[in-house]
């Protein structure tokens, strides 16, 4: 029996996926202590959009620690903390034109989503919450209410309150539209919904099927937020840090979020960090009111800083997303059209795509068959039944399509046929 069996509790979980023991990372590579190379296609759950040990990131950290950088700082102001608001200033706000006030949470997106919810309700004075149909919003009491996940909502074993749950864009088909369901229900006195505080909504569903909302429909949902009161939050935890092609995932939107969370990439080098972004209007936080004893991980600010100036400071680093973005583009599409709609069709946007398959039982032998052939990939949707390609952002475009050639190869297997790019 090896020490993770013996002492680890069941509730580990990507391990059951990738049975090795991994040690070292560079870039889109996992090594395990054998030896063995895996290209990672996971990147810490959308965490690592820089690649492991992005070696700026790196090198500044090190040299930070050797000089006896503050590494914990409480929320006493600290340089490294005033350099990262001075950068997000700069290189995010205001070539945006967006002016946020920040929150320093405790370093996870949980804890950044529940000071968001806890503001909305103060602000408005108002205790429900709008979510949506497969959203996923991290796992504690206050967070998990508003996901949708069943797995992980039967975790709280006490009833979740204070969230209505309305259907997300395209639930029920991109004919159908939601936003008029919701107006109807919200406008209604006896439809039996309170008032909303917020809307909570994820631009593109990263757990919950790599769903996407159409631009047109997140600016409906924002007059509609505006309509009936209630702040609108974007949860960019996921897909925001350029995951979607740009800094923030509702930038081509246009809309302007009363709050954002933004958390997994956001360091930039896998460290725990995390942040609320506010109107400064809604800022009627008192000292303390939220708090969080891991508020001040100087060593995140740092290879955050170091990660806006490297990557954020012009649009290079988009261009190159885009680029990417559209190869995973063309390799799933191949896919759609060769086994036809009914066994695969292509989700997502941006480099936050997928493949979704008939049901799970297929999905998870894909993503078995590919980690047995050197690729590190899990599967999203609320059956698992998308293969979900979370390559870092910074892949090369060799090992991108490398680790690509190897999912086609694993799908090809499964589905006894012949998978080839048309170019
Ligand atoms: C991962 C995630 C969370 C939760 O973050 P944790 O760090 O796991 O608590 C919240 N919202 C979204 C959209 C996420 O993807």
């Amino acid at each position: 029996m090896n020490i993770f069996k013996q002492m680890e509790s069941n509730v580990q979980c990507y391990a059951n996926s990738f049975p090795v023991t991994f040690n070292r990372a560079q870039g889109a590579h996992l090594y395990t202590e054998s030896g063995d190379q895996y290209l990672d296609f996971l990147a810490g759950a959308g965490s690592l959009n820089y690649g492991h040990n992005q070696p700026e990131l790196k090198e500044a950290l090190v040299d930070y620690i050797m000089q006896d950088g503050i590494t914990h700082g409480l929320d006493m102001h600290t340089k490294a903390k005033a350099e990262f608001l001075d950068t997000l200033q700069s290189v995010i706000f205001k070539p945006r034109g967006l002016d946020f006030k920040v929150q320093f949470t405790g370093p996870t997106g949980a804890n950044a989503v529940e000071a968001a919810l806890k503001l909305a309700r103060k602000v408005t004075g108002r205790t429900n919450i709008i979510s949506f149909t497969n959203g996923f919003h991290g796992v504690t009491l206050g967070a998990v209410a508003a996901t949708g996940n069943q797995h992980h909502r039967g975790g709280a074993s006490i009833p979740l309150s204070g969230v209505t749950r309305m259907p997300y864009c395209g639930y029920y088909g991109y004919n159908a539209d939601t936003l008029k369901m919701i107006d109807k229900q919200l406008s209604d006195p006896s439809s039996g919904i309170d008032a909303p505080a917020a809307f909570i909504v994820e631009t593109v569903q990263g757990e919950g099927g790599l769903n996407v909302a159409t631009n047109e429909w997140l600016q409906g949902l924002q007059a509609l937020a505006k309509k009936h009161g209630a702040l609108l939050i974007v949860d960019d935890i996921q897909a925001g840090c350029g995951r979607t092609g740009t800094f923030f995932s509702f930038e081509e939107s246009g809309i302007k979020p009363d709050i954002v969370t933004l958390s997994k990439s956001l360091s930039g080098f896998g460290l725990p960090m995390a942040i609320v972004l506010l109107k400064p209007e809604l800022d009627e936080w008192a000292p303390g009111e939220h708090n969080g004893t891991f508020r001040g991980n100087n060593h995140a600010f740092i290879t955050a800083t170091a990660a806006l100036k490297q990557y954020w400071a012009d649009q290079n680093f988009e261009q190159e997303i885009a680029q990417k973005s559209a190869i995973v583009r063309e390799y799933f599409q191949t896919v759609a059209d060769e086994l036809g709609v009914t066994h695969a069709r292509v989700k997502g946007r941006g480099m936050m795509q997928g493949i979704e398959f008939r049901n799970g039982e297929i999905a998870d032998r894909v993503t078995a068959s590919a980690f047995k052939k050197g690729l590190v990939i899990e599967t999203a949707g609320n059956q698992g039944q998308i293969v979900k390609c979370f390559c870092p952002l910074t892949i090369s475009k060799e090992d991108l399509t490398q680790g690509l050639d190897t999912l086609l190869e694993a799908i090809a297997e499964e589905f006894k046929t012949e998978l080839k790019l048309a170019s």
